[in-house]
Order: C-alpha cells, then structure tokens, then sequence
C-alpha cells in the first residue's frame, strides 16, 4: 500500500489533509480514487490507515480508518556524522542509510574534504531524499539531515551516544564488533566517516583524546559512500533488530 509523510498538523482526529507534491503523487501518479485507501505516516512513529474521502485540485481529503505505532523503527538510535563527499555521493549516502535505518545525519567539514557545503538549500534537498527513502523503505520517521558542523562540534554528538567511534582506514588494533559489544543494551549509536581523502592524523589525535575510539572495518579501503552503509549493516546485525522480525 501507498505511503506518505503528512506534518503532525495536517492530521486531526478523524481526518488527514493531504497538500502538495503528495497529492499530485496521490491523483496522477498511483491515481487514486475516492474510497481507496494509502497509509499516512506523521514522522514521529505513528501510521493512520485512511481512505480516500474527498479529492480536490489542490488537496485529498482522508478518513482516518486505524492508527498503529508503527513497528519497522528500530531499537536503536543511530548518528552518522559524514565527512562531507564529492558531487552527488551525499545524495546516494542519505538514501541508503535512510533505508538501512539512521536516524539522523550531520554533514562534516573535515581538513581533506575538496567539497564545500554552501548554503541551506543542499540540506532543504537532502532532507526531500531522506523523506523520499523513508516512505519508499516504511520507515516511521524521516531522518533529519542537521547543518554542517566542525571537528569539535562532532566530538560533542558522538560523546552524547551510548556508544561512538571513528571509522579509520589506518586503525590496526580495534574491530567495529568490540565497540559495538563495549556496552550492554545501548540505545544509541553515533559514529563519524571521512570523505574521500580521509582523515588528518591530528584530528584523529583530536578525537582519541576526547574519548572516542577508532576502529576498523576490515583489511580492504572502502569508498566514503560504502563506509556508512557498512557500518550501518554490522551495527543493525550486532545490536539492532535486523535479527528480530
Ligand atoms: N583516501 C583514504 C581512504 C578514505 S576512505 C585512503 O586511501 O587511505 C573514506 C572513509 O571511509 C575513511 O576515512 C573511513 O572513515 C572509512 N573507511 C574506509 N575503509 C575503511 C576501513 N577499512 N576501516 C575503517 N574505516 C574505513
């Protein structure tokens, strides 16, 4: 069934009025008629059964038929701080760990990245591919795509979660699976890639002294856009419910 991401105020307690791009998606698209049925979802893990009660130009109005929490978030919260990437790679990153389950994603200027983050249209545009992922993947919230932030901006996220590392491409010592297992139950996971160049050794430095590990994610150097992906996997697999259906 059809899914869409509706703002918390355009649901009330009988109704849900559909605006803008979903309802063209809605009319033109999937052309859905008055008395079919979608699945509404407002972001903050609820979803809303509803059918199709009125159609009009500009808006679909719905009935509200069930609300269930929705069951496909998983336990556990997870922050990826992204050194940020050439091109269009964000794009692809945002996407893919949206369907893999990240909660949220900060861009990351870091002394090797070549691309700069101008302005807030790009993360206006990223937040449109996180929504776009979430409701293709049923998810039961969007991410949220945060502004840039610096080296030591980054060290503060990671210090806020249960567990945070590194992933470093010349870590020789520690494995992902000893991090992810240092804590029991943990509800929180936040964890920073670098971008195409790596990472300085200095800011390596910077964040051993603020408490955060490095690790390794095996002997072979994975591009910054399989990175996230990788770790997102072995973190669901290690402490997430990828085992749990
Ligand atoms: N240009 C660097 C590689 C950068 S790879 C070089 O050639 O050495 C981009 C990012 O992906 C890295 O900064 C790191 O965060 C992550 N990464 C890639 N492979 C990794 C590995 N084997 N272990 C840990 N992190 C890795």
């Amino acid at each position: 069934m059809s899914r869409f991401f509706i703002p918390r105020e355009h649901i009330s307690e009988n109704q849900i009025t559909v605006t803008g791009e979903d309802t063209v998606h809605i009319t033109k698209v999937l052309r859905l008629k008055k008395g079919d049925t979608l699945t509404c979802c407002d972001g903050q893990g609820f979803d809303y059964e509803a059918k199709i009660a009125e159609v009009s130009k500009a808006t679909v109005l719905c009935d509200i038929l069930r609300k269930t929490k929705s069951d496909t978030e998983p336990n556990i919260k997870v922050t990826l701080i992204q050194g940020i990437p050439k091109a269009s790679k964000m794009d692809y990153i945002i996407q893919k760990t949206t369907e893999l389950g990240i909660s949220e994603i900060f861009p990351c200027e870091l002394n090797r990245c070549v691309a700069k983050l101008d302005g807030e249209k790009k993360i206006e545009r990223w937040q449109k591919i996180a929504k776009e992922a979430a409701q293709q993947s049923g998810r039961g919230i969007v991410p949220t795509i945060r502004p840039k932030i610096n080296i030591s901006e980054a060290v503060k996220v990671l210090k806020s979660a249960d567990i945070s590392f590194v992933a470093y491409e010349c870590e020789e010592k520690t494995v992902i699976k000893t991090v992810l297992n240092s804590k029991s139950e943990p509800k929180s996971v936040a964890f920073l890639v670098g971008a195409e160049g790596g990472f300085d050794k200095s800011e390596i430095d910077f964040l051993i002294e603020n408490g955060i590990p490095s690790v390794s994610l095996g002997k072979r150097i994975l591009r910054t856009e399989t990175a996230g992906e990788a770790v997102l996997s072995m973190i669901m697999y290690e402490i997430g419910d990828i085992n749990s259906i």
